[in-house]
């Protein structure tokens, strides 16, 4: 199919309407066949649930264009399980995990034209998400919800290539209290919207969230989760029941013991250990890894030795052996890529 005329090289991370979007409907206890449609506007009672309760969630993953050709998305099934996740946590049903393959799969086809070509940089952002739709005034779940499933095709979420980031720990606990931060939901981002402006007005790119009990262990950012290198090459990252549990961290540390030979620890990280790091970066699907070269708290700085001006030597190696992998050029593990066409 013909690809749209647009500037691939020069896409910025923004939302692009596209013409068509994935729509199913959950009422009286089941969800409708599903279909692909145009209108990009949801029209909503003002009572609904996801109005007043903000009962909604969400994904993100990506489809590109492989070295060979092929349309391709990265590991979709463990967004389609995250997402069941998310909605039994919120009392909302789960959209059956392989209808969710299958729905990717029909947004991505009605969309080929803007799947961006291979070596552009870009990519082809898929957004599903789910809200209760029905009129809800007393504190219950709705009964009746809509699953949707947008794109847009994205540049590179940082233009030039990555800079470390500047990163300080925040003053602000990143979660909606009871355990809901390990879900992706719009409410967690609401929650972490003051920190992350604060941030920037004070110069920073990201906040370092610590546990809110003691304040002295390292959960996430506000979208992104840590990974640190240790002196002798392990890759150490934290775990905690409060951290959404990102696929792209889940790859990196199959892919630092499967294709690095390193060691991996998944395990607590208090703040203190901090200073004896090496390397540190976020990894999200929207820019895979970013480096951190210096994480700020009140008038203490860390700076890792990888420095302010390149990412370090051993992120690197993961990073251009994940993106090698989701490329085409690297084999990925059995399931890792599934091919649309
Ligand atoms: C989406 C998200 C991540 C990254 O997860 P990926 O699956 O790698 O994209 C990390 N933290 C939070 C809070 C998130 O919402």
């Amino acid at each position: 199919m013909e690809k749209k005329n647009l500037d691939w090289a020069n896409l910025g991370f923004g939302y692009m309407q596209t013409e068509k979007r994935y729509v199913s409907n959950y009422k009286n206890g089941a969800w409708d066949e599903g279909a692909i449609i145009d209108d990009a506007n949801i029209v909503l009672n003002e009572c609904a649930g996801v109005f007043q309760y903000a009962q909604t969630i969400f994904e993100g993953l990506k489809a590109y264009t492989t070295e060979d050709g092929r349309t391709v998305t990265f590991r979709p099934d463990l967004n389609a399980s995250r997402l069941a996740d998310s909605a039994r946590r919120l009392e909302m049903p789960v959209f059956p995990e392989d209808r969710f393959i299958d729905a990717i799969e029909q947004v991505v086809k009605a969309n080929m034209e803007y799947v961006p070509p291979y070596g552009s940089g870009a990519t082809l952002y898929i957004r599903p998400y789910m809200m209760g739709t029905n009129p809800v005034i007393g504190v219950k779940p709705a009964d009746e919800y809509q699953f949707r499933i947008f794109v847009t095709p994205v540049g590179p979420y940082f233009k030039g290539g990555a800079k470390p980031l500047t990163i300080r720990v925040s003053d602000f606990d990143r979660a909606a209290p009871h355990g809901t931060g390990h879900i992706k939901a719009g409410l967690n981002y609401a929650m972490s919207l003051h920190a992350i402006v604060s941030a920037h007005e004070e110069g920073f790119d990201e906040n370092m969230y610590l546990d809110p009990q003691t304040r002295t262990k390292v959960e996430e950012t506000g979208g992104a989760n840590f990974i640190f290198v240790t002196k002798d090459n392990k890759l150490v990252t934290p775990k905690s029941d409060s951290i959404l549990p990102s696929i792209t961290r889940r790859s990196i540390m199959y892919v630092a013991e499967h294709y690095l030979g390193m060691t991996v620890e998944h395990r607590e990280v208090y703040y203190d250990e901090l200073q004896d790091f090496v390397e540190a970066g976020l990894c999200g699907t929207a820019a895979v890894i970013s480096p951190v070269g210096k994480v700020v708290n009140k008038d203490k700085e860390i700076c890792f030795p990888s420095g302010m001006d390149v990412m370090g030597d051993v992120t690197k190696k993961l990073y251009d052996t994940l993106t090698g992998i989701q490329m085409g050029h690297i084999e990925a593990p059995e399931g890792w890529i599934k091919t649309i066409c």
